[in-house]
């Protein structure tokens, strides 16, 4: 049988690219050979790559929603992060060089990589996988994360017509809402935020966002709502941060049609983890935990994906022992069967739920 597709809804794609200069039409192995031998600050900040343009096409990662991102300066972890911001001109200039970033590499890789806004432009994408031969293009879906890039709600409109499809309004606490590590409810800021965005046809990722502002986005956002990375909290013993999902807005998501992309980070696979620990006895088959606990509270397989977050702030050493690229979440496959998933379960885990989503929240 061939594997199935994988949508990878979460990659800070353009982030790398842009603070380290990573090249992702390389193998994940030649950026740890080059990043090795010539110095690079990239492994020890940001750990060693899991990503490349070969490894897609051996895990059949068909598309990826590639993230714009950067960070604010009271969080920028030192000198080595050169897209951090401390007013919103420099965060709108930093989110739209990475925009930029999406348009040059499609430009100039245009049999690797395309970018995505549209039904037509995934079912194009699509149609490159089920043909034979062994170069298939990858699609890039552009998804903002944490909207300080936003100066005013006018702009939208332009990001919108630059390709941006999904905004997350938070990644630490923004204006407009709570975020990881700074509770909070929706501002009003906020709330004129989401209605503008839906009047935009944005699709709302929850993620990064506070619980609270979460349950109020749920209640108030008139448009598609999903969660690009995160797992459920509910399955990490003790654990009392605000990052993960609680098993409400997870139920909250799954009435909204949502789906949620699980994130195979260490940190968020054993609530002791910490960066630099061994990782023994972690697994995919922990990412598969949280896989069937979305499946259980929703009673299908029809509300959970993956959102890898590679190159998130992670890398080789904060992943599960049988993951060394990307290309590993095929894994996945045999893990869900053993437990019980058939293959149309797998294959809608893997991409299918992602692309039904798709299918109800971009214009044709
Ligand atoms: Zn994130």
């Amino acid at each position: 049988m061939t594997l199935p597709l994988i949508v990878d809804a979460h990659e800070d794609l353009a982030y790398n690219a842009l603070c380290f200069g990573r090249d992702y039409t390389r193998p994940a192995a030649e950026t740890r050979r080059i990043e090795k031998s010539s110095g690079s600050e990239a492994p020890r900040f940001a750990g060693e790559t899991l990503i490349g343009w070969p490894d897609f096409q051996r895990g059949r990662v068909a598309l990826v929603f590639g993230t714009l991102f950067a960070t604010p300066v009271r969080r920028k972890e030192g000198d080595w992060d050169r897209i951090s911001y401390a007013d919103f001109n420099t965060a709108h200039r930093l989110y739209r060089a990475q925009l930029d970033y999406y348009h040059e590499l499609v430009d100039r890789h245009p049999e690797q990589f395309r970018l995505v806004g549209s039904r037509a432009e995934v079912e194009a994408v699509l149609a490159g996988w089920a043909g034979p031969g062994e170069t298939h293009p990858v699609g890039l879906l552009p998804l903002m994360e944490g909207a300080e890039g936003v100066r005013a709600l006018s702009e939208l409109e332009e990001w919108w017509e630059l390709g941006v499809r999904i905004i997350g309004p938070a990644w630490a606490g923004t204006r407009f809402c709570g975020g990881t590590r700074d509770p909070g409810p929706l501002t009003d800021e906020g709330r004129r935020l989401l209605h503008a965005m839906a009047e935009t046809g944005f699709t709302l990722d929850l993620s990064h966002m506070d619980p609270l502002s979460a349950r109020q986005a749920l209640d108030l956002y008139p448009g598609p709502i999903l969660a690009s990375h995160a797992n459920a909290a509910a399955l990490l013993p003790g654990y009392d941060g605000n990052r993960l999902l609680p098993d409400d807005v997870i139920r909250g998501l799954i009435e909204r049609g949502g789906a949620i992309g699980v994130v195979p980070f260490c940190q968020f696979l054993d609530g002791r983890w910490k960066k630099g620990d061994k990782r023994d006895g972690i697994t995919l088959e922990r990412l598969a935990d949280h896989i069937d606990h979305i499946c259980q509270l929703a009673g299908d397989a029809r509300h959970v994906g993956l959102g890898s977050d590679f190159d998130g702030g992670f890398g080789l050493s904060s992943v599960p022992t049988d993951v060394d690229t990307i290309a590993d979440l095929q894994k996945l496959g045999p893990i869900l069967s053993a437990r019980g998933y058939n293959d149309d379960d797998t294959a809608a885990v893997f991409g299918g739920n992602w692309l039904a989503r798709l299918k109800t929240c971009l214009p044709a």
